[in-house]
């Protein structure tokens, strides 16, 4: 991931304590999503009338959409702790076992990029989650015994990016899966101005449209957005933020009127112009722009595929016919196949 990608969905260099403040904690505050929001809300109180654990959750969407913000909530409106960690970070299986055997009655145990587990804590985390057993070896050579622990009953809250590459037995243990959508343009007109009031920015209704417009359909550019034309309102003009303000503010930003950055124009142009168009497999064109496939896969494509601007075919990327509208060129006419 380029660092210095202003829009990038990723959480690395969002401010923590801005973060913390803005973070809605409860269901009724989480905009957009109104499925996932009426089906977890539901299953919520269910599960709190029975005194029970919710059953355990997996939910997936590109970065930025909300899963983290989702999982914290759960927990919030269930009464209970959360544990926060994650795929990568969990390397042997007493890793896991600490974290299984401190929790409460019910807590939820969050795991971001799940899909990233290694085998062995998967095996660990299968009878945890099915039977609230955990099976762990105890010393080493011939005198290795497995011993079996009873846990409290838990949630398990599963995040990531892409829910096609868990395991199947991993997948199956989830009674509840959510997938978040991108997020529409009145959503994030909400969640801008929610913001705003939040950190006392003066913001009139104009500008917050402006704001949401280019935020790819994603909360977290949004905000982040917000706090760089915040800043840029009080540099240059009287401290409001008007649609004349937020736009000259994205524009010194680079920011384009879809929300493309740097990034999103240079896999475009890059499909356009080297690969007239495409097919381009992504290894080819992830290379080309320099960018990790996973990065490509995603966090620049998922929005730009879901408008349009680009399609995923089994011999590869395909520009989409607005994408050479956006750039003022003259759309290719197809090749037939
Ligand atoms: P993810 O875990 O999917 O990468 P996060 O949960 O960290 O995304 O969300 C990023 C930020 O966007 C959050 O800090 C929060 O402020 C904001 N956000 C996400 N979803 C919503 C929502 N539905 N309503 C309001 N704000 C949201």
């Amino acid at each position: 991931m380029s660092e210095d990608r202003f829009i990038s969905p990723n959480a690395a260099g969002d401010e923590a304590g801005i973060e913390h403040q803005i973070r809605p904690k409860r269901l009724a505050d989480y905009v957009g999503q109104p499925v996932v929001r009426e089906q977890m809300q539901i299953f919520v109180e269910a599960a709190r009338r029975r005194n029970e654990a919710l059953d355990h959750v997996l939910i997936y969407g590109p970065p930025g959409l909300g899963k983290t913000t989702l999982a914290h909530i759960l927990a919030e409106e269930l009464g209970v702790n959360l544990r926060q960690t994650s795929g990568p970070v969990l390397e042997r299986p007493g890793d896991l076992a600490a974290l299984l055997t401190n929790l409460e009655p019910r807590d939820v145990l969050f795991v971001d990029e799940i899909h990233r587990l290694s085998p062995v804590i998967e095996e660990v985390l299968y009878p945890a989650m099915e039977d609230c057993q955990l099976d762990i070896m105890i010393g080493e050579g011939p005198a290795a015994r497995s011993i079996r622990l009873d846990l409290p009953s838990f949630t398990l809250v599963g995040a990531t990016t892409r829910a096609g590459s868990l395991t199947s037995p991993l997948r199956d243990r989830f009674g509840i899966v959510q997938r978040l959508q991108f997020y529409s343009i009145e959503d994030l007109t909400s969640i801008v101005r929610r913001s705003g009031g939040i950190l006392d920015v003066p913001i009139d209704a104009a500008g917050a449209l402006e704001i949401a417009r280019r935020a790819r359909g994603t909360p977290r550019i949004a905000n982040r957005l917000l706090r760089r034309v915040r800043d840029f309102a009080q540099v240059r003009a009287d401290g409001d933020i008007t649609a004349p303000v937020a736009h000259d503010a994205m524009d010194m930003l680079d920011v384009d009127s879809h929300g493309f950055d740097v990034m999103d124009r240079k896999l475009l142009m890059t499909l356009i112009e080297r690969f007239e168009g495409g097919p381009a497999g992504v290894d080819s064109l992830a290379a080309a722009i320099g960018e990790s496939r996973d990065t490509v896969e995603d966090v620049i494509e998922p929005f730009l595929i879901q408008q349009g601007y680009l399609m995923r075919t089994p011999r590869g990327r395909i520009a989409g016919s607005i994408a050479y509208t956006h750039f003022g060129l003259k759309p290719r006419t197809p090749v037939p196949s």
